[in-house]
């Protein structure tokens, strides 16, 4: 993704009330920061937060928190996040190679992933958020029956994705090559900034449902 730096955009996230830049000392304390027992979702490269500022709208009994690595493209969400002030939502500024040092165990209740970078590279391959190494990653602060979505127009990075659930003995729920014209997987789609773009253009979009074998 092209990234234009925006001066200042570092402090504000800093002093933002919305926003986490040191998350470290947080795991295990999620629940604490909305104050209810309501389920965490997260979403992992969130851009500029169209996504999981709609859903938190949508879903008021549901705490969101939105993972980016950049200032510059957080900005965005956390400027609307002052108007909205919903009580719902927070950000974290952070790569989340380090996300099994933010969340506890099963702390986590549902995972989204939405256009993350394809790093083409296959010496960055680990670098996906969807390989098996971020796979492990989730499996250590995902509740035991919650699930990943991940949603993409890049065949190539969906395909790589795709093997990697079933190397890393994940269950795939569910999974299309075209969601927008699958009827069941389609229903309540929430469009991000990328899927909007991306589909305008004609590209299909490819979403994959993936979970863990649980015992409750
Ligand atoms: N999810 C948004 C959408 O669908 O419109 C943005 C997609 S954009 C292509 C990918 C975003 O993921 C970028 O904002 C990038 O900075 C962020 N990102 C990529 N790798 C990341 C990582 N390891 N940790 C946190 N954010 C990451």
């Amino acid at each position: 993704m092209r990234l234009r730096n925006v001066p200042g955009a570092r402090e504000v996230m800093i002093e933002n009330q919305y926003v986490y830049t040191e998350p470290e000392g947080m795991r295990g304390t999620w629940k604490e920061v909305f104050g209810n027992e309501n389920p965490i979702h997260i979403e992992i490269g969130m851009g500029k937060g169209r996504f999981i500022s709609t859903l938190a709208q949508m879903h008021p009994a549901i705490n969101y928190i939105g993972i980016e690595k950049y200032s510059s493209v957080l900005l965005r969400a956390v400027e609307k996040q002052d108007e909205l002030q919903l009580p719902n939502l927070r950000f974290i500024r952070m790569d989340a190679e380090a996300i099994g040092e933010v969340f506890g165990e099963g702390e986590v209740d549902q995972i989204y992933l939405n256009f993350s970078d394809p790093w083409p590279k296959d010496r960055h391959a680990k670098r996906r958020l969807t390989s098996r190494q971020f796979l492990e990653r989730y499996d250590g602060i995902l509740r035991k029956d919650g699930k990943v979505e991940f949603k993409t127009d890049n065949r190539a990075l969906f395909e790589f994705s795709l093997e990697e659930v079933k190397e890393a003995g994940w269950n795939l729920d569910a999974h299309t090559f075209d969601l927008h014209h699958e009827e069941s997987m389609n229903e309540g789609n929430v469009m991000t900034e990328y899927e909007q773009r991306f589909s305008e253009m004609g590209n299909p979009i490819c979403k994959l449902i993936a979970s863990r074998d649980f015992k409750k």
